[in-house]
């Protein structure tokens, strides 16, 4: 099973993500906390994204691909499946990702859409906050990822419909709500993956992403 994740701030990626790979014994790959973890160890890796983290910037797409690239490549020697959780955030991420997936041979087979509005998110991060002190649980960063989320990310939700693989849960619901309506669904979709073989050799079309955005969109246009 290989599931990508895409929700807003707040609406459960990690929760839910963290269930799911245990539900399905795969890896957890989820690009927030690698970036913590770096950021805490101190590493060079580290120095160079706090910033972007603390102001609830994007960090350079090719650092999050490469790092992406690496737990890919992990998971698919560890049995080939996979939840990723905080990847692909924009479009370019969306295009080198789907790239980097053909290549190892590990595209997904579901995106899952975490929808919850944005006045729960944010209440949610803020009794997080509370608890945790995760830097960019801020008022103002909090806006600002909310923001980014819908400007940049919510529009490639579109180009994973359009490839029959979107999911979407209303994620407004108590935890075990969720993930039961999330496992329910993944669980059906098992046996249909054994078709995955004859899906392989059909190409998602990457033009159709650009699309998602319209043409005065953020990098719309064709892929190199
Ligand atoms: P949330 O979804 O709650 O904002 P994450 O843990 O997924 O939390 O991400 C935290 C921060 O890590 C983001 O605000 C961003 O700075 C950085 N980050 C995570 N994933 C990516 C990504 N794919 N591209 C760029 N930056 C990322």
């Amino acid at each position: 099973m290989r599931v990508l994740m895409i929700a807003p701030p707040g609406a459960g990626k990690g929760t839910q993500g963290t269930l799911i790979a245990a539900h399905f014994g795969i890896p957890h790959i989820a690009t927030g906390e690698l970036l913590r973890d770096h950021v805490a160890r101190r590493t060079g890796l580290g120095l160079a994204v706090q910033e972007y983290l603390d102001r609830g910037e994007l960090v350079p797409d090719q650092v999050i691909l490469d790092m992406v690239r690496e737990a890919v490549v992990a998971a698919k020697a560890a049995g080939g499946g996979y939840v990723l959780d905080g990847i692909p955030r924009n479009i370019e991420q969306a295009r080198a990702l789907y790239l980097i997936a053909v290549d190892l041979g590990m595209t997904a087979d579901v995106a899952l859409h975490l929808d919850a509005g944005d006045a729960e998110v944010t209440r949610r991060l803020l009794a997080r906050a509370a608890l945790e002190h995760r830097s960019d649980d801020t008022a103002d960063v909090i806006a600002q990822r909310l923001a980014l989320y819908h400007q940049v990310t919510a529009p490639i939700l579109g180009w994973y419909r359009d490839r029959g693989i979107l999911v979407s849960v209303d994620a407004m619901r108590p935890v075990q709500q969720v993930s039961r309506e999330i496992l329910t669904a993944l669980d059906q979709l098992l046996p249909l993956l054994e078709h995955a073989a004859e899906r392989a050799g059909h190409r998602a079309d990457l033009a159709t992403l650009g699309e998602a955005f319209g043409a005065a969109g953020p990098a719309a246009g064709t892929p190199a």
